[in-house]
């Protein structure tokens, strides 16, 4: 097996020297003051050895790797019912589109484009408030991290809370189908909230491990999720992680992905590794691209495209 720790340096050092960063996102304008250079990496292997680099320790707006999370939470709370709420199937279409919600009646392609994960984070709300519900998402992965220093930017909240008219339109869309059990201020509310969750790289290739290990960390030996849930989850990741650049993600990387407009994404080598990787360039479809460029570095130097060598 290569040398992961050199293989994890190498990439962090060749993608200092990149021109082309991509464009940070600035439609929430918290996330247009993050500086492009801006590059980190952690990878987690399975015996718990952890290779980082760059701004691996740098808090970064993971936006929406959250909606990993809360889908776990949802699939806990819900069970296979979630799947009338929202759908298994790549959109095709941009993060935010509304289009597709209008044929499809309310319901969602996914639960990683936004109207999915509204709908999701509408589940997880059911019977609770927004406060003590968004304290069950920190906690969760707190715990999945094994860190308490986690914690929800509140600036990032507000800055998105302020200019999120298209989030709001979805949810008041999904509300005008009967879709949303509350109210659509406090969804959207808990949403903004949970995309607002800050990470380093290192928490988040930690916090990931339960995916690449069949639902269990196994630095606490806990488990966290079935191993049938843990495989589902990976492959809508794989299938929806990147919005309307999923397909070219398979094809360069080959591993399951979900990125933020924050610049971070979290991949998943099933058996092998967890891996975190923060660029806040983005490219045309919304998903870092330094970051897809390393993690294809890795997969392939490593040999863990699920795909084959
Ligand atoms: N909070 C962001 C939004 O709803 C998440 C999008 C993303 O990270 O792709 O626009």
């Amino acid at each position: 097996m290569p040398d992961l720790e050199k293989v994890v340096h190498e990439i962090a050092e060749e993608m200092r020297a990149y021109e082309d960063r991509g464009r940070v996102a600035s439609y929430i304008p918290e996330l247009a003051r993050v500086d492009p250079k801006n590059f980190g990496i952690a990878v987690i292997a399975a015996d718990g050895t952890l290779a980082a680099g760059g701004d691996c320790d740098r808090p970064f707006s993971i936006q929406s790797i959250s909606k990993v999370f809360t889908l776990t939470l949802a699939l806990g709370k819900a069970g296979d019912r979630l799947w009338t709420r929202v759908g298994r199937e790549p959109s095709g279409n941009p993060f935010n589109s509304i289009i597709q919600l209008e044929l499809e009646n309310g319901v969602p392609r996914n639960p990683f484009i936004n109207a999915g994960a509204i709908a999701v984070t509408d589940v997880i709300l059911s019977g609770h408030a927004p406060r003590s519900e968004l304290g069950e998402i920190l906690r969760f992965v707190r715990e999945a991290a094994g860190d308490d220093t986690i914690y929800i930017d509140e600036h990032v909240a507000q800055s998105e809370k302020r200019t999120g008219y298209r989030n709001i339109a979805l949810a008041n869309f999904l509300k005008s189908f009967g879709m949303l059990e509350n109210p659509v201020e406090n969804v959207v509310g808990t949403y903004f909230h949970h995309c607002a969750i800050a990470m380093t790289c290192r928490q988040l290739a930690v916090a990931g491990r339960y995916l690449a290990h069949s639902g269990r960390n196994p630095g606490t030996g806990y488990n966290i999720v079935s191993a049938e849930r843990a495989r589902r989850i990976n492959a809508l990741m794989l299938t929806c992680g990147h919005y309307d650049g999923s397909g070219e993600f398979a094809f360069r990387v080959g591993l399951p992905g979900k990125s933020g407009v924050g610049g971070g994404i979290l991949a998943v080598a099933p058996g092998q590794a967890s891996i975190a990787v923060w660029s806040p360039g983005l490219d045309e479809a919304g998903n870092s691209k330094l970051g897809r460029i390393a993690l294809e570095k890795l997969a392939q130097r490593m040999k863990w495209s699920i795909f084959g060598e």
